[in-house]
């Protein structure tokens, strides 16, 4: 996510709003040009922002990276089918159903590395039946 820079922030002690660079915002001791209080919580709220948009991609990209490596052609989707996978298991039905090979799909996604830390702690059929969202809420503030 891009933010404009300069960027114009309101402070929320004095209501007064005033352009500040990005470089400015990072710094932790950054105060309002009025009335000196921190704007630190600028940043911290910038960032929960961008990690929440990484969050909510996640599942989408996911999804796609699990029917690049079946060489499966998205047309082959339809949009319903898209929409109703909800879970790893979901994902590995729609690949298995859509490839001719008899590659096996969950060894795939057992073997993935982003979902090891998972996968370490939890039975693969539990962890295959979370939400994508759930799963990208782990595996994202893991990082
Ligand atoms: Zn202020």
């Amino acid at each position: 996510m891009q933010y404009i820079d300069p960027l114009n922030i309101q402070c929320k002690h004095c209501k007064n709003f005033r352009n500040y660079s990005l470089i400015e915002l990072k710094k932790t001791n950054v105060c309002c040009k009025f009335c000196g209080e921190s704007l630190a919580y600028v940043n911290f709220e910038m960032e929960a922002k961008q990690k929440e948009l990484v969050i909510e991609m996640w599942p989408g990209n996911f999804i796609f990276d699990g029917f690049d490596a079946f060489d499966l052609d998205l047309e082959l989707i339809s949009e319903s089918e898209f929409d109703n996978i909800k879970n790893i298991s979901d994902l590995i039905e729609v690949i298995t159903s859509n490839i001719d090979s008899d590659k096996n799909v969950e060894d795939y996604f057992v073997s993935l590395n982003i979902l090891e830390p998972l996968l370490k702690c939890n039975n693969y059929k539990d962890v295959f039946l979370m939400d994508l969202s759930e799963v990208a809420r782990f595996t994202c503030t893991n990082e």
